[in-house]
C-alpha cells in the first residue's frame, strides 16, 4: 500500500479527527490529511504542540483545523459528550477518527509490571477508544461514507516478552475494530479498519529500542499511502482489515 497514490482533493470537505496528532504519526496523519483538503480536529493532551500543528497547516493554506486539549487518561464520560456536542455544533457531522494517540508505558516482565502503569496504558489505548467512538459514532453516522481507523502493531497480533501492557492493549485494539467492523457492516455507512505502522522513526520508537539508529527507519511521511487510503472513499468497500504500512518489513514493534 506503499505505493497508493492518493489524488489531492481526497478528502476535500471531510471533517477528520486525529488523536495524538502533536507528535510522531499522529501529527503527519493531521498534516497530510490537511494537505489533502479535510479539516482535521487536533485532538492530544500537549497544547503547544497542537498549536503549533494548527499553524503548520494554517500557514500552508489548507481548511482550517480545530484544537481540543484533552489528556485520555483522565478524561471522562462526558468529556467526550463535550466534544461530540460541539463538533456537532461546528461542522454538523464527522467523516472519519484515526485513533493513534497510544503509551507504551514499561517494556518489564507482567509478573513485575507496575499495575497503576498497566491501568495507565489501558485507559489511554483502549478505554479511551472505546468512549470515543461511542460518543462519536452517532456523528459519523451523519456522514455519506464514513472511515474509523485504529493503529495496531506486531505485538497486537503476535505478542512477545516485555511488551506488558502496550502488547494488551493492542490485542484489545485489533478486538474493537473487529467487533465495531462486524456491528457497524450491515447497519451503516461506516467502515472499520487499523493501520499497524511497523517500525517508524518517531519519540515512542526510540524509546523503545534506546541504541537503534533511527536513520535506518521509514519516516512518519514515508507510511502516509496507507493512512490515506483509508481515510479516503477508496477504501469504501474495506472493513475489518488490519493492514501493514510496510508489508515487507518482518515485525519489531
Ligand atoms: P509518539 O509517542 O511519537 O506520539 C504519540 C502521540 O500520542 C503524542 O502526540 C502524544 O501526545 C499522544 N498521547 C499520548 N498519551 C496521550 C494522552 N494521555 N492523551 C492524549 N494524547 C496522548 O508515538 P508514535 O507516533 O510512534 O505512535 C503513533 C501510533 O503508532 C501509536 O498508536 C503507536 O502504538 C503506533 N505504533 C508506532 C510504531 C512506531 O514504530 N513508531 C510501531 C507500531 C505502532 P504528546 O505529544 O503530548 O506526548
Amino acid at each position: 500500500m506503499l505505493d497508493y497514490q492518493a489524488p489531492n482533493d481526497l478528502l476535500k470537505d471531510k471533517v477528520i479527527l486525529v488523536t495524538g496528532a502533536g507528535d510522531g504519526i499522529g501529527k503527519e496523519a493531521a498534516l497530510t490529511y490537511a494537505a489533502h483538503g479535510a479539516t482535521v480536529v487536533l485532538l492530544g493532551r500537549t497544547t503547544k504542540k497542537l498549536e503549533q500543528v494548527y499553524d503548520q497547516i494554517d500557514n500552508s493554506g489548507h481548511p482550517q483545523a480545530a484544537i481540543v486539549p484533552l489528556n485520555l487518561e483522565t478524561a471522562a464520560e462526558h468529556d467526550y459528550m463535550e466534544l461530540a456536542n460541539t463538533i456537532k455544533k461546528e461542522f454538523g457531522r464527522l467523516d472519519g477518527i484515526l485513533h493513534n494517540a497510544s503509551l507504551l508505558g514499561a517494556r518489564t516482565p507482567l509478573a513485575n509490571f507496575e499495575p497503576s502503569t498497566f491501568d495507565q496504558v489501558m485507559k489511554v489505548n483502549v478505554t479511551a477508544q472505546f468512549l470515543l467512538n461511542q460518543a462519536l459514532i452517532p456523528l459519523l453516522q451523519e456522514a455519506p461514507s464514513a472511515s474509523i481507523v485504529f493503529t495496531t502493531s506486531s505485538v497486537g497480533r503476535k505478542a512477545r516478552a516485555y511488551w506488558g501492557a502496550y502488547s494488551v492493549s493492542k490485542f484489545a485494539t485489533e478486538a474493537m475494530m473487529q467487533l465495531l467492523a462486524d456491528e457497524l457492516e450491515s447497519i451503516s455507512n461506516i467502515r472499520v479498519n487499523a493501520i499497524n505502522p511497523g517500525a517508524t522513526r518517531t519519540s515512542m520508537r526510540a524509546f523503545a529500542y534506546p541504541a537503534e539508529d533511527p536513520n535506518t527507519l521509514k519516516t512518519p511521511t514515508d507510511i502516509m499511502p496507507l493512512y490515506l487510503y483509508l481515510m479516503g472513499n477508496d477504501s469504501k468497500d474495506i472493513n475489518g482489515q488490519s493492514l501493514d504500512a510496510q508489508p515487507n518489513r518482518s515485525p519489531s514493534a
